[in-house]
This record gives C-alpha cells, sequence and structure tokens, in this order.
C-alpha cells in the first residue's frame, strides 16, 4: 500500500493542503487535501505538479563545493571542510572589519525554524542586523503600512471572510494567475451570491477581470489618487462611519483635508478612466458594510508603496469596515512563508515576534533570551541596499539562501557586479541552475520540499506543520542544520538543537507577551489541528484566532487605528520623449518566481513556453511594430529582446514584461530586470518594480 502524509504547498502564499502519496518504490504524486480548511481539495497548476519538482533530482546540488581561487574550478568538499572555510574567511573579515562587513540574504521560501536560526546567528552572536530576504521585494510596504495603521504588522481578517464580503475590492492584483486557489473561492462565492461586487483596478485586462463588476483600467502609479478619490466621495455622500471614525481612529481630520485636494475631474484624468467609473466604485464601497480588499505587487512594488497601501486601509477605517465578518484589508501574500519570516524577525529592521530592532527593551528581551552578544541598535541593510554595499566595498561577504538575486533584483546587473566584487560569496541551494552559482567560492546543497521538516505560516496567519517524507539526494542537509552546524563551528552556543521542534519551540518562547503568542503551540498540537491560525492561547475551541480586532481595539499606543494623511504623487522615474512608455512586470500562471522550479516541468512551461512583452496595437503600430516581432526594450540601465504580444487589454502607453525569465531559462537578454530601477520606497525599502520608463523599437521582423 502506498504511503499518504499530509503537508502544505511550497509556493505561494495562499497555503494549500497537499497529500503526498508515496509508493514502495519512493515515488510521489500529489492531490488536494480536501480536508484543509484553505483549498478544501483543490490545487492549481502549480501545486498539481509539485512531485515532479521533487522526484527529478537531476538539478540537484549534492555535495558542498569549494571554489579555492577566484576564477578557479568548484571542487567536491565534505561539509567539514566547506564549513571550516566558511567559518574561516567569516571569522577574518568579522575581525578585521567588523560584523557589518558580512549579511546573510535569504527567501520567502525559507521555513519558519530555517528563518529564526539564520537570524539568532547573525543578530544575536555575528553582532549585525546584516540580514534581509526576497521579501523585501514583495511584503514591506504592506508590512510598514500595518504597522503604521493598525499597530502591528497583521492581516486581520480570514479567507473565510471570501464567503462573508458583498464587496471585494482587489486592487493590484491577478489572484486568478498569481493566488488561483484563492481566486476558485472568489469565483465560488459570485457563483453562490450574484450580488457579490468585485471592483478590479488594474491596467491591464487580466484574467481577474472576467469577473469583475467593475473594471477600473487606471494609469501606473495612479493609485493613491483613485483611493483618494473614492474616499472623498465616500465622505462628500456621507456614506462614512462617524461614531467608529470617533471612537476608534484617528487622524480623520487632515485625512478629510488631503482627499479634497483634487476634484473628482481631476481625479479621473490623471487615472485616465471615466469620472463616473469611480462614482461607481464609492456608490458600492459606501452602500456595503461589508468591504474586503485585496491587494498585492501592483500596490507594494513603489516607490510609494506604503502610501498606496495605507489609501487603501483608510477606506476601511473610514467606513468601519475591519474586524468584522466579511471585512477588512487583506493583502495577498506572494511567497509561502513570508509572513513566518517576519514573526521570528527575520527582516533587517526587526526583531522575533514583530519586535522592534529600535526598541532598547526590545532588544534587551531578546538579548538576555539568547544569551549571546549585544544585540546592534544600527538597522541592517535591506535586499538592494546588501548588493550596492558589496559594490562599494562595505560589504565583503554574502551568504545568499534559497533565493536567485541575478533574475530577481531590480537593476540586476548591479547586482551582478556585487557579486563579482564580493570578497566572498556563499550560495545554500537546492538547484545547481540559478545563475548566483557562477559567483559562489562555496555553496552547501540544500534539502527541498519533503525532504525536511519545519512549519509555514500563510497570508492568513495560517501555521502548516511540514513533516519529511523523503531523504535528501546526496549530501544535501535541511537548511536549518546547515545553519546551526556554521554556527558550532564559529564557536556560537545555542545552536546545538537535538531536533527541528526544539527550534520551534524555543522560537514560540520567544512570542510569550506579544500580539503574534503562540507559547504554547507545539508540533503536535499543529498536526491534531492541521493548521492554527495564530494568536492561539491554548484554550480555544477554534484552531486558532480567524479574525482580530473584533473589539475595535487596535494595537497602537492609544488603541486607535490611525487614519493617515498624504499627497498623491507618483514618485517613480517619469516618462520621457527619449523613453516614452511605462514599463511594468510581473507573473505568468505556471511559472514561479525565477523558474528554479517551475522550470522543470514540461507541464508548466508548455502554459506560455517563452518570455514576451505585452503592447497595445496602437503604440506598436506608431513604431512600425508587428505582431511577433522580435522588439528591443531599452532604458538608460539596459535593454531587452523578447517577442511582442499585442493586445488591446493593455492599456495604452503601458508595456508588460514577466519576470521569471534569466540567463538559464532563456538568456540574458530577455531578463526584465535588465530594467527596473533600484528605486525605493523610502520607508519600507521595497523597489519600485511597477513603473520603468522604456523605449521599444522592432529588432527583428517577423
Ligand atoms: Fe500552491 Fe498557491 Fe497553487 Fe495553492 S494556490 S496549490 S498554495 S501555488
Amino acid at each position: 500500500m502506498p504511503e499518504m502524509y499530509k503537508t502544505t504547498c511550497c509556493y505561494c502564499g495562499v497555503g494549500c493542503g497537499v497529500i503526498v502519496h508515496q509508493q514502495r518504490d519512493g515515488k510521489i504524486w500529489v492531490e488536494g487535501d480536501k480536508e484543509h480548511p484553505v483549498n478544501k481539495g483543490m490545487l492549481c497548476s502549480k501545486g498539481m505538479n509539485l512531485h515532479y519538482t521533487v522526484m527529478d533530482t537531476t538539478d540537484r546540488l549534492l555535495y558542498p563545493e569549494i571554489r579555492y581561487s577566484k576564477y578557479g574550478p568548484r571542487q567536491r568538499a565534505g561539509w567539514d571542510e566547506a564549513l571550516n572555510r566558511v567559518a574561516a574567511v567569516f571569522t577574518a573579515i568579522i575581525q578585521r572589519f567588523g560584523p557589518d562587513a558580512v549579511a546573510f540574504y535569504a527567501s520567502g521560501q525559507c521555513l519558519t525554524e530555517e528563518y529564526y536560526v539564520v537570524n539568532k546567528l547573525i543578530k544575536g552572536f555575528i553582532g549585525s542586523n546584516n540580514i534581509d530576504t526576497n521579501s523585501r521585494l514583495c511584503m514591506s510596504s504592506a508590512v510598514a503600512a500595518y504597522k503604521m495603521s493598525l499597530g502591528e504588522d497583521i492581516v486581520p481578517g480570514c479567507y473565510d471572510d471570501i464567503e462573508l464580503t458583498d464587496c471585494i475590492f482587489i486592487a493590484g492584483a491577478n489572484p486568478a494567475w498569481c493566488h488561483p486557489i484563492l481566486w476558485r473561492r472568489i469565483e465560488a462565492a459570485k457563483a453562490a451570491n450574484p450580488n457579490l461586487v468585485i471592483i478590479v483596478s488594474d491596467p491591464r485586462v487580466t484574467q481577474t477581470c472576467a469577473l469583475a463588476t467593475l473594471h477600473l483600467q487606471v494609469t501606473p502609479g495612479t493609485d493613491i489618487v483613485l483611493h483618494h478619490a473614492i474616499g472623498r466621495l465616500l465622505i462628500e455622500q456621507g456614506c462614512i462611519d462617524p461614531v467608529f471614525i470617533r471612537d476608534h481612529t484617528e487622524g480623520i481630520e487632515p485625512y478629510r483635508q488631503a482627499v479634497m485636494q483634487r476634484t473628482l475631474a481631476e481625479a479621473a484624468l490623471i487615472c485616465g478612466i471615466e469620472e463616473a467609473a469611480i462614482t461607481q466604485a464609492a456608490h458600492y464601497i459606501g452602500n456595503t458594510d461589508k468591504l474586503m480588499t485585496m491587494w498585492t505587487m501592483g500596490l507594494n512594488q513603489s516607490a510609494i508603496g506604503v502610501h498606496k497601501n495605507l489609501s487603501l486601509i483608510n477606506l476601511h477605517l473610514i467606513t468601519g469596515t475591519i474586524g468584522k465578518p466579511g471585512c477588512g484589508p487583506f493583502s495577498l501574500t506572494g511567497q509561502p512563508n513570508a509572513m513566518g519570516g517576519r514573526e521570528v524577525g527575520g527582516l533587517s529592521n526587526l526583531l522575533p515576534a514583530h519586535r522592534d530592532l529600535l526598541n532598547a527593551q526590545h532588544r534587551e528581551e531578546v538579548q538576555q533570551f539568547w544569551g549571546g552578544t549585544t544585540l546592534s541598535d544600527k538597522p541592517g541593510l535591506t535586499a538592494t541596499q546588501m548588493f550596492e554595499a558589496l559594490n562599494s566595498g562595505r560589504l565583503k561577504a554574502i551568504w545568499i539562501m534559497g533565493t536567485n538575486p541575478l533574475v530577481s533584483l531590480p537593476d540586476v546587473r548591479m547586482a551582478e557586479a556585487a557579486l563579482n566584487k564580493a570578497t566572498f560569496v556563499v550560495v545554500q541551494e537546492v538547484s545547481n541552475k540559478p545563475e548566483t552559482l557562477a559567483y559562489a567560492d562555496v555553496v552547501l546543497p540544500a534539502a527541498a520540499w519533503t525532504e525536511k521538516e519545519g512549519t509555514m505560516t500563510n497570508a492568513e496567519r495560517r501555521i502548516s506543520y511540514l513533516p519529511q517524507l523523503t531523504q535528501p539526494p546526496g549530501e544535501a542537509l535541511p537548511d536549518a542544520e546547515i545553519i546551526c552546524r556554521f554556527a558550532r563551528k564559529m564557536g556560537y552556543a545555542g545552536f546545538d538543537y537535538p531536533c527541528m521542534e526544539d527550534i520551534y519551540k524555543e522560537h514560540a518562547r520567544l512570542t510569550a507577551g506579544t500580539h503574534i503568542n503562540i507559547s504554547s503551540l507545539s508540533y503536535d498540537v499543529i498536526r491534531r489541528h492541521r493548521t492554527i491560525q495564530w494568536p492561539y492561547n491554548g484554550e480555544m475551541e477554534q484552531p486558532g484566532t480567524r479574525r482580530l480586532f473584533e473589539d475595535h481595539r487596535f494595537y497602537t499606543a492609544s488603541g486607535r487605528a490611525r487614519i493617515h494623511a498624504f499627497g498623491d504623487e507618483n514618485q517613480s522615474e517619469p516618462v520621457s520623449p527619449e523613453y516614452p512608455l511605462i514599463l511594468t512586470t510581473g507573473r505568468i500562471r505556471d511559472h514561479w518566481h525565477t523558474m528554479s522550479k517551475t522550470g522543470k516541468v514540461n507541464k508548466l512551461k508548455q502554459h506560455i513556453p517563452s518570455p514576451f512583452l505585452e503592447m497595445h496595437p496602437e503604440d506598436a503600430a506608431e513604431r512600425d511594430i508587428e505582431q511577433d516581432a522580435i522588439v528591443e526594450i531599452t532604458n538608460r540601465l539596459g535593454n531587452v529582446r523578447v517577442k511582442v504580444k499585442l493586445t488591446e487589454s493593455i492599456k495604452k502607453g503601458l508595456v508588460f514584461l514577466p519576470m521569471h525569465w534569466g540567463k538559464l531559462f532563456n538568456n540574458d537578454s530577455s531578463r526584465a530586470n535588465n530594467l527596473t530601477h533600484v528605486l525605493l520606497d523610502p520607508v519600507s525599502k521595497q523597489p519600485d518594480f511597477k513603473f520603468s520608463a522604456v523605449q521599444v523599437t522592432r529588432y527583428y521582423k517577423p
């Protein structure tokens, strides 16, 4: 009889339950878990093909490798030899240049336990806050906005609100392709309730628009103008909740003044849509007491990402649609464990359990708990800052864990130059494909999904347990094990955990007394309930907390949610006669990030087999570009050459390029991030991936 195990999909932040069937010959296949509260048996195309990524080990890194000279070959080494070498080089660099001369760059795909130990290692023992992850590229604007408005980085609602709401406003997101199982729940909710209003704001007509009651095809960069215009109409038409505003918020007057700055006509002109469309959106939002908003990269990946987030959250705070069934702001997480990474404090400005690095008492609590070195009060380098610091020589060594920055970072040629310049690069990876390996001085082979044990937290605060089901190939080890072995080589105490659950328990103990509080949660309890939404107080009938702020007491100092007021100017590099088009980048349905997993699966490659540029036919005609021509996209950073796909579903003046393809799956010339800027939101430090001024010319006629 084949064996059957329950686990969780390792792709996106929806967090679907997966049943893995393992045959006697070791082969595995997967199906959706019908009892799982998130997906109720459904899986999307990526989830259905998960087993191929595990069974195909042809691309796996099997042994540690060391490169002894800058341009020499990498040579197989034993674990002791490889980690001794890393420890010797890290020690020498730290002694000579100080702890801030080294950094760790991790991934939202790491398990919580892995995040925890690497964060503890660098902050608590090496004495630097130079740890950041690729979650900085996707979620940090939402993190900052939640803290500023609600007093805590917290998603207040749950997926079950989808079946209870009357109106969903989806802004800058395409869940039909990027969060497919969540989307199927929205489709089912719409089928059950034809009166469910779905408003979509997106400069492209995506698959998500197929179900939209109203599509607002806004000009990129104008989201705040739109949200403010809706806010103004809600105030003018008396569609706000004055009692909620009076009793549970602060900041309404400055907000009122800010949204009155533009007339409806001005806002419509800037957004590039009809006044009537904004009025209609305000009508829908103003006439429901069950409003959900959902957003992702369209708002987050912007030089004004935090304000974009806040402008949407403000609509909830003026209408009182938060902390109630069917209500609330809901940022859709891209990666499977971006939330877990934040819980353990795995960003350069955080401490465990959402403690604040700049708070002396918080630093003291954590330092006492870990018993290591005094925690630095200097915020560490964020994702892009690490690569800039390598280029400037301020940072000497970087350890990259489970992420592929040479496809995913903005201005990726700058990142390439940085790795070339680095004194020492460690790459801890599953696959032998990522471009980063070409720059590695030491390569450490890591275990993949099903080959290691741990936990993850999805977008609705739901913690899942992932068992180890299969053995890693060769000498690959779980990421947490690699970090702990290295820490011991460095001579640090507190990294000799007998098992993975002991790491989890230590992390859980640190959450006691915080808003996350899972201090009484064990692997056993999670396994028994299948999943648990934090916080969890151990005496609950429900498995965890579905919804927060039901008492309308927020986590700010005053207990009131903060309505923020600010201007609406876009801070992206403006278009110009030389670069008159706006480039936006994003995902397609069947690929994930830089394709190191989905690129192995033939079925997934068939959906869209090669990179393309989406362009409006009128923009193409002005440039004598025909369907399927090879075009060159240029700006002051670089160029990209791909086939053009003409479509009226994209707004005139805008072009769209998928972000997945890099050198390995195509070539350097199709890498979208050759063209994106290291222009950061000033608060979240999230890059402006969604707005780059470019020109497009015909390169080759079909
Ligand atoms: Fe996996 Fe996300 Fe698809 Fe669910 S929606 S199966 S979590 S990729």
